[in-house]
């Protein structure tokens, strides 16, 4: 470790192969040294908030299918980091990180060419941004001082088939990021957001929207939701900061992610889901 100074690559330096910007690429590219690989590891302390793995390489690809395996960390000012084309990782969904631990192995697996690393910074917004200043420097505003806006992680749980299935800590894919069981309604739902209050309503078609629960709790007011009822609307809404939420159709796919911050909205918008339609899986990031 003496002659460190990436914060990115486990014992090397970063050298630069393709800048930030260059013919609208997103982050940029770095190996340890001419040809010479080296372990990947986080910017900062974080969350993993979306990761894949068994992508080889696939050139041409496009889409999360060209970062081929890849982490996105989301971190305590709300900024995002993200690691591609790495040739395995060794982090799981959910899982939180130190700054400085590894995070898998430099590769040549998605949209790649040759096994570099690819790294984004993306702003609160999930908009990327040049990471090249911050290749070695603190993400802007204090790492340990969450400012306000942050919800911090979201752990949500769904009531379906007659029993709270597991808890599911922000989203990613597979059967583990997702909260519910494809092709079998929800019913209830809860939701607890780690640095503020969450409150949400659910709507059945029978009883319109249920009254507002305040975080997740125990007994009938702590979730939202009828047993026996399919749940075919979401609403959320915390004080501060936002909450992006999508719904899987029940026999139907992903619906587009909705934003909620501070008060409901009306209008199609201001719900997830569709009326009449129940719901099957949910995620929240
Ligand atoms: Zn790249």
């Amino acid at each position: 470790m003496a002659n460190k100074n990436s914060r990115v690559l486990a014992t090397g330096s970063n050298q630069i192969t393709q800048h930030y910007g260059n013919a609208g690429h997103g982050g940029c590219d770095l190996v340890k040294k001419t040809n010479q690989l080296d372990a990947i590891t986080a910017h900062s302390d974080g969350t993993v908030v979306w990761c894949q793995s068994g992508i080889p390489n696939d050139q041409g690809s496009s889409g999360n299918r060209s970062y081929g395996n890849a982490v996105k960390l989301r971190h305590a000012n709300g900024w995002y980091t993200l690691y591609a084309h790495m040739d395995y990782i060794s982090v799981k969904n959910g899982q939180t990180v130190k700054k400085g631990q590894k995070l898998g192995y430099m590769g040549n697996t998605g949209n790649s060419y040759g096994a570099h690393l690819h790294f984004e910074v993306r702003d609160k917004s999930d908009a990327r941004v040049n990471p090249e200043p911050y290749l070695n420097a603190d993400l802007p505003g204090a790492e340990t001082d969450e400012p306000a806006g942050y919800t911090g992680d979201l752990t949500y749980q769904a009531y379906t088939q007659k029993a709270w299935q597991p808890k599911v800590v922000n989203c990613g894919d597979g059967p583990d990021g997702y909260a519910g069981i494809y092709g079998s309604a929800l019913q209830g739902l809860k939701i607890d957001a780690k640095n503020c209050d969450v409150y949400y309503r659910v709507h059945t078609p029978q009883s319109g929207w249920l009254p507002e629960v305040k975080n997740s709790g125990s007994g009938a007011d702590g979730y939202a939701g009828i047993y026996g009822q399919d749940i075919d609307g979401i609403q959320i809404r915390v004080p501060q900061g936002f909450v992006d939420c999508r719904v899987h159709l029940k026999n139907g796919d992903y619906l587009d992610w909705v934003r909620f911050s501070k008060s409901y909205k009306d209008g199609t918008d201001g719900y997830a889901g569709i009326l009449g339609k129940a719901i099957d899986g949910v995620q929240m990031k």
